[in-house]
């Protein structure tokens, strides 16, 4: 069963600007004992003011993008230690009980950030931790979709639902139902893609909670930058796999809009070889980075194929 995210996982920096929390107007006019109309400032609450949870760490809130964050530029530290429930948030709740039928992993051509839980659409799907949703709205590869900023410091993500049951800007409890089980968005087959980020990297939901218990694995998950560069950063990791392969990797545009992968050159390496290997032709490489098939190539050069 397959299910993407979002279509586009770039990390987009900066959000602050995009804080949609508009200021209060708090002025009111009143009239003063001597009859002068006066303004004052009454107390109500700013808006500014509201607690995000986990504000210190993510700084901003948007309500519309899914991943707005940078892991790499925000996470300084070899590892983070996840206070994942205490004392004062009501604990874990698993968002659905039901089989698991895809998991975290590589799919035939992009990353699968998620688990997915077979159910039956109209199937109550709950907050795994206590929050507040920072979206609930639809997205053409999640399709409906709820996304909680918890105070732990996680974000959860809960995606194909058929109906929205929370919105924006609302706290949530741990097992607070926030939308009905679906097919919506890009999915085959009514069920939940449930994912677990920390700044918008994505971590296998596996690792934190057991889903045939339905129940936490730990208490306190450590997040490590190794686990995340060997295990969770899953389109570095497929570079890195088809590099060592010898295939040309990545997905890039050039002026035109054209798609072309990228391809350093290795030692022994002479053009007939990097065709075949990467099932194209000599002169198509040629053409793409205005060479000859006479060229020699000498290794580290970039090739755009
Ligand atoms: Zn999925």
């Amino acid at each position: 069963m397959s299910s993407f995210g979002v279509p586009d996982d770039k990390n987009k920096p900066g959000d602050d600007k995009k804080d949609k929390t508009k200021k209060a107007d708090t002025s009111t006019v009143a009239l003063s004992a001597n009859g002068v109309l006066e303004e004052t400032e009454t107390e109500l609450p700013d808006t500014l003011e509201i607690s995000f949870p986990s504000h210190d760490l993510y700084t901003s809130w948007d309500t519309e993008t899914a991943h707005p964050y940078n892991f790499k530029e925000n996470f300084k530290n070899d590892s983070v230690e996840i206070q994942l429930t205490n004392e004062y948030d009501c604990g874990f709740t698993p968002p659905f009980c039901g089989q698991l039928t895809s998991l975290y992993g590589w799919r035939k051509y992009r990353p699968h950030y998620g688990i997915d839980i077979d159910l039956e659409t109209g199937e109550g799907v709950r907050a795994a931790f206590d929050g507040m949703v920072r979206v609930a709205r639809y997205y053409k590869g999640y399709g409906n979709c709820v996304i909680i900023r918890h105070n732990n410091g996680l974000e959860t993500v809960y995606a194909h639902l058929s109906k929205l049951l929370v919105e924006s800007g609302q706290q949530v409890e741990s097992g607070t139902f926030v939308g009905l089980g679906g097919n919506t968005g890009h999915s085959r087959g009514s069920h939940l893609h449930f994912e677990i980020r920390y700044l918008g990297q994505a971590i296998d939901a596996q690792d934190v909670i057991d889903f045939e218990k339905g129940e936490l694995l730990t208490n306190t998950f450590v997040l490590r930058k190794n686990d995340v560069e060997n295990k969770y950063d899953l389109r570095a990791l497929h570079s890195r796999y088809r590099k060592d392969l010898g295939l040309a990797y990545g997905n890039y545009k050039d002026k035109n809009g054209k798609t072309y992968k990228i391809y350093y050159v290795r030692k022994g390496d002479n053009l007939s070889r990097i065709a075949k290997r990467n099932r194209t032709t000599v002169n198509a490489i040629c053409k793409k980075n205005g060479i000859k098939p006479t060229t020699i190539l000498k290794p580290g050069r970039k090739l755009k194929i």
